[in-house]
């Protein structure tokens, strides 16, 4: 079967020339399949993920049903002011030369200017709940007016608390003939919410979409706090020119502490997160869309809606608390087919959140060692430490290996005399001690571990020098 084209809708002229200035010529899957039931006027519930090109496939269908009078006649409502700024450049663009007034309406920004400008005439909004009701109390925009409404990822919006908002949105849209919502998943409340909202929608399920996951490759590096940063500076090692990297982290506070330590080893990077002011936020996110930054340090809500074709490498610094977001990082990358790599830094406390995650999703995620140094390149970025907390069991001992076995170390007592003699550490401190015929373990408390291990290597242990390592268990 050929390829649908654009060509092929006998769209508006205005979005068939605007779509061929950008170059679009094949709509997207999620396009595809949602734009002609919109087109006709049916309620349409979409499974679609950032990436999948969802903001035309509403945006189209929107666009040909408003005309420019100056009355408001559709509304999109989005989780974030990034997602809302972009989906109003996008809509923007797409109408070509149909010269409807589109404005986005979010909190952060100055109210009486939004106010004005809501008031000199607007034909299509996209804004975030809270802003969008605060208008409408105050009087600037009447949502009995409008007659479509759209529901841009509505399972973020669910995430963030914003349910409640919405019901009150759609409870003051009487007018309200067509909806549309898109989704990357469909928890109950998304179900429920279909059924109070939307009359016999038409439903595009992606069939990628069991999990919305591009093909990129998804590694789990076994790494403690201490060492992550290593991690990090050896993934950073292997950025080209044309990679961009999006670094995340769980709290504004580590997105701060990361971008100063990696400053410190003279890796630039920006940041983002909710306390920035929306002008900063902006310019960072427009440093990272036009390549001027290479690494951004980020939270999940402040990245929510950041479009960026050009992520090859996302790092899961932080494990996310919420399944949901792991998928929302990753898909940054490898969008529009690029390759990509998701690494994920998961501690001892992880592992059982990154079982989660990979059961949600049923993801393969394999685990991998951090990358060697690129070739000609001797020193680590940064150095790695050693890390006894991550490598202690529950009590807080490590084990350490000795390279002898009966023959020189000929009992526990003889050993833990000697420890605790030469490193003058405390009995408590010394655990379970196996001596085999090669080799012998030792148990240290994490606080001493280091100690031993230097003195077992530069004392003679009966008139023999041994060696000793951290032993993985
Ligand atoms: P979205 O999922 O709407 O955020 O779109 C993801 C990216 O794909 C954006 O940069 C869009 O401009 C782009 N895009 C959307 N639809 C198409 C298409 N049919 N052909 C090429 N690029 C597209």
């Amino acid at each position: 079967m050929p390829l649908l084209r654009f060509s092929d809708w006998d769209l508006l002229p205005s979005i068939q020339t605007a779509i061929d200035s950008q170059g679009w010529e094949n709509p997207t899957e999620i396009q595809r399949d949602a734009v002609p039931p919109a087109r006709s006027g049916a309620d349409v519930i979409g499974q679609a993920r950032t990436g999948s090109g969802k903001t035309a496939a509403f945006g189209i269908p929107i666009i040909e049903r408003v005309e420019a009078k100056g009355t408001p006649q559709a509304i999109a409502l989005c989780p974030t002011r990034e997602l809302a700024t972009q989906v109003c450049e996008e809509l923007r663009w797409l109408q070509g030369d149909c010269g409807l007034s589109i404005l986005p309406v979010y909190g952060g920004t100055d109210l009486e200017k939004q106010a004005a400008k809501l008031d000199s005439g607007v034909d299509i909004i996209v804004g975030t709940p809270g802003r969008v009701i605060d208008m409408t109390k105050r009087g600037h925009l009447d949502l009995a007016a409008i007659s479509i409404l759209c529901l841009d990822e509505a399972d973020r919006m669910l995430d963030m608390g914003f349910w409640p908002d919405i019901s009150w949105i759609v409870g003051n849209m009487p007018e309200r003939s067509q909806t549309l919502l898109f989704s990357a998943t469909f928890p109950q409340e998304i179900i429920d919410a279909t059924e109070e909202f939307l009359t016999n929608p038409v439903t595009v399920m992606s069939e990628d979409l069991e999990v919305e996951v591009p093909e990129i490759d998804q590694k789990w590096i076994r790494i403690g706090r201490a060492n992550k940063l290593w991690a990090a500076g050896r993934i950073l090692s292997h950025m080209g020119d044309e990679d961009q990297c999006l670094i995340f982290c769980n709290t504004k506070r580590m997105v701060e502490l990361l971008d100063e330590r990696l400053g410190k080893h003279r890796f630039e990077c920006s940041t983002l997160h909710g306390d920035m002011s929306q002008n900063k936020r902006e310019k960072v996110m427009n440093g990272y869309r036009d390549g001027s930054v290479q690494i951004l340090v980020a939270t999940d809500v402040a990245a929510r809606g950041l479009d960026v074709d050009g992520v090859t490498i996302v790092i899961n610094y932080d494990l996310p608390d919420n399944p949901e977001d792991y998928v929302h990082r990753i898909g940054r990358t490898g969008r529009m087919g690029r390759s990509g790599t998701a690494w994920s830094f998961v501690g001892r406390e992880d592992l059982l959140q990154l079982d989660r995650i990979r059961s949600t999703w049923n993801l393969t995620i394999d685990q991998a060692e951090a990358p060697e140094l690129p070739e000609g390149v001797k020193r680590d970025p940064i150095r790695a430490r050693m890390d006894w907390s991550e490598s202690s069991d529950p009590f807080g001992m490590v084990r350490i290996s000795i390279d002898a076995g009966s023959s020189i170390i000929r009992s526990t007592l003889q050993l833990s005399d000697w420890i605790m003699e030469n490193a003058k550490v405390k009995e408590l401190a010394i655990g379970e001690i196996l001596i085999s015929d090669d080799n012998t373990f030792v148990d240290i408390h994490s606080e001493s571990a280091q100690r031993v291990l230097e003195i077992i290597e530069r004392r003679e242990f009966e008139g023999q020098r041994l060696e000793a390592n951290l032993a993985i268990r």
